[in-house]
């Protein structure tokens, strides 16, 4: 790896190419303010970069961008989002996965309007909900041109590449944190941000990086020594458990299903679902109400960050009878509003003759 003078030295020079480049070759995207109206001194609006930043964690730009336009669509202004009911946050959410985030989204909504807007500095943008390091550099890089360093998995690999850094991940992410800082200007911090990020997803990608289209190539210490598809190295990931479960699928006569509303916190907190086990190695039968269960073979398949989840679908047609705790029956009823996990398993339980016209009684 170079040392840190030498990176000082050319810090300069690759963050002056890699804004050539993005002058010319920028994404467009709905939240940015493209290069030559960002020069112009037009700024981004910060609700639209705090909105994609948020919906872009864990996710890419191909996934948000729907997302994107029916929210701003339906709440064009943080004031609007802030007023609106959780559950129809929610349910717009789902499919976005990660909940927690959601939630903690329309919090941050209603902290911004009560203090009357977005702050600008970074330290008071990581005190609302749901803004850790990474955000709140993006927003005050992004929006309000702070020479902040914004430091996510396409600018470790980009940093990691050029400096030929070796060390694992996550390990080496400090030092990757502070060569990233070190290329930072102090003149188009915002632009430097996004160009960086353009780079890392269509230049300098996981696999086959197109190092012979880079503007960085002259720079890049990984490309002389020809590494570069093999950085950043990573410490191997723990084997992620599997956990199983039942979900119990129950519509009345009129075809209304009984849903519950998960807990507040945990795992898809808030979010509406079919009743069922707790998730485990070895689940206990729970119905929500007594009815002729049937299982349904097969499984459905889901994975979360930290375990792969089995599930089986039972099904049954009942009475109109009385819903139990934190569960109702919806006659109004529509698949997209469930969380994914959930989604499949309405899909599976289709595969059984779940609308069979002689409910059970
Ligand atoms: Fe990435 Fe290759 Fe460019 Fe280096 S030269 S930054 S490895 S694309």
């Amino acid at each position: 790896m170079r040392d840190e003078t030498e990176a000082n030295r050319t810090g300069q020079r690759t963050a002056e190419a890699l804004l050539r480049w993005y002058d010319q070759s920028a994404r467009v995207l709905p939240w940015r303010i493209g290069p030559a109206d960002s020069v112009r001194g037009v700024q981004a609006d910060p609700y639209r970069v705090w909105l994609s930043e948020v919906m872009l964690q864990q996710t890419t730009v191909a996934a948000v961008k729907d997302y994107f336009h029916r929210f701003t669509k339906r709440w064009p202004t943080v004031e609007a989002l802030a007023a609106a009911p959780d559950a129809v946050v929610m349910a717009e959410w789902a499919g976005l996965g990660y909940y927690a985030r959601a939630r903690n989204l329309l919090a941050c909504a209603r902290v911004v309007v009560a203090e009357g807007g977005f702050p600008t500095e970074r330290e008071a943008l990581r005190k609302l909900p749901g803004i850790g390091a990474y955000t709140s550099a993006a927003i005050a890089a992004i929006v309000w041109d702070r020479p902040e360093t914004v430091v996510d998995g396409n600018v470790e690999r980009v940093v990691s590449r050029l400096f030929a850094v070796t060390d694992p991940l996550p390990k080496s992410k400090p030092k990757l944190a502070k060569l990233a800082e070190i290329l930072t200007p102090q003149q188009r911090p915002g632009d430097f941000a996004q160009a960086m990020m353009d780079l890392g997803a269509t230049v300098c990608t996981p696999r086959n990086p197109k190092c012979g289209n880079c503007p960085l190539a002259g720079f890049c210490v990984a490309n002389a020594q020809d590494i570069a598809a093999t950085l950043p190295a990573k410490t191997p990931k723990a084997v992620k458990p599997t956990r199983r479960g039942v979900a119990y699928v129950a519509l009345r006569e009129d075809g209304a299903p009984l849903l519950e509303t998960r807990p507040p916190r945990g795992l898809l907190g808030g979010m509406q679902g079919w009743p069922g086990t707790e998730w485990s190695g070895a689940p206990e039968p729970a119905p929500p109400i007594v009815a002729d269960w049937r299982h349904l073979p097969g499984t459905v398949r889901h994975t979360f960050t930290h375990f792969h989840l089995e599930l089986t679908v039972a099904v049954a047609q009942v009475a109109d009878v009385a819903s139990p705790e934190d569960s109702a029956f919806h006659t109004e009823f529509n698949p997209g509003d469930l969380p994914t996990v959930m989604r499949k398993v309405w899909d599976h339980a289709q595969t059984g003759d779940l609308f069979d016209p002689q409910p059970a009684r």
